[in-house]
């Protein structure tokens, strides 16, 4: 794919690494996915153990980027940008998308190989017209993500910039709000932000204890954070209805899964005017 930029992550090199639980291999094992190996599969049964709503807490947050998306393309976006891709699963950001409007522009970023190991299936819904793209980029370089966005997404027309469970793997020393700042100063007005974020607000202490040791081992650390720092990233911006909230809870469709209590995730949708 002559289009797919490949940008070194400062971290491991570009090619899988079988000996490090990976963030993005973790998730697809809590989905119940098939592309993840014994390393992640061991460090993933041990968040389980210390915190089993974690499947809750992955499905709902599935569920949220589904319904976010298809919200902002029923407001008329057509260009998203998804950093912090994962690996594909079930309702990925282009198959909702083109659901509401083929012609709608995705980019996915993402810094672990694997998700560009699995780019066809990322692209299988682009129809040759190339409206999907993939390219290994950090979330904490966010120039370089800009810079290639800027090549293939029209930055005079509103853009989504998805921040979907990722945050929560960028420590407060790497400028998470700066960051996230960078990047929607580059985009116009209109443009949205849809994000969610790990909390342990509806978590006991020593699972997050757990949580936190398991993720120092591996890819990303995992850096929970309260309602009032999520609240936080969507500054400046103007929350839409139900504002940020428990993931289940924004925007319904219908009945609430069981345990969606448990889901441990704050979501958000906000405009820039
Ligand atoms: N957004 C998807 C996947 C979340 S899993 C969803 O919500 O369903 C988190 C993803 O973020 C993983 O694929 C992981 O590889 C990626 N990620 C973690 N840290 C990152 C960083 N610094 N830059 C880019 N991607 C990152």
């Amino acid at each position: 794919f002559e289009w797919i930029k490949q940008h070194e992550p400062a971290g491991p090199p570009a090619d899988l690494r079988i000996d490090v639980p990976s963030s993005a291999r973790m998730y697809d094992y809590y989905l119940g996915g098939k592309d993840n190996f014994e390393v992640d599969r061991r460090a993933a049964e041990e968040v389980i153990r210390a915190f089993p709503a974690i499947q809750e807490t992955t499905r709902a947050n599935r569920a949220f980027l589904g319904r976010a998306v298809r919200f902002a393309a029923d407001q008329g976006l057509r260009q998203f940008l998804d950093i912090g891709t994962g690996i594909p699963t079930q309702a990925n950001t282009d198959q909702v998308a083109h659901e509401v409007a083929p012609d709608a522009a995705i980019l996915y970023v993402d810094n672990d190989p694997i998700v560009l190991r699995h780019a066809d299936a990322l692209m299988a819904q682009a129809d040759g017209r190339k409206r999907t793209r993939v390219m290994l980029g950090d979330l904490r370089r966010p120039e370089e993500i800009l810079a290639e966005a800027q090549k293939v997404l029209d930055f005079q027309q509103p853009v989504a910039l998805m921040l979907v469970a990722i945050l929560h793997f960028i420590r407060d020393e790497e400028q998470p709000r700066e960051i996230v700042r960078t990047l929607l100063d580059a985009l116009p007005s209109g443009s949205m932000l849809i994000l969610s974020h790990a909390t342990g607000d509806f978590m006991p202490d020593d699972s997050l204890t757990v949580h936190r040791a398991v993720y120092d081992r591996a890819t990303s650390p995992f850096i929970d954070r309260r309602k009032s720092k999520v609240s936080s990233f969507f500054d400046g911006l103007d929350l839409v209805d139900p504002g940020l909230v428990q993931l289940p809870w924004w925007r319904p469709n219908g009945a609430l899964p069981q345990g969606s209590e448990r889901a441990s995730g704050w979501a958000g949708v906000a405009v820039k005017h």
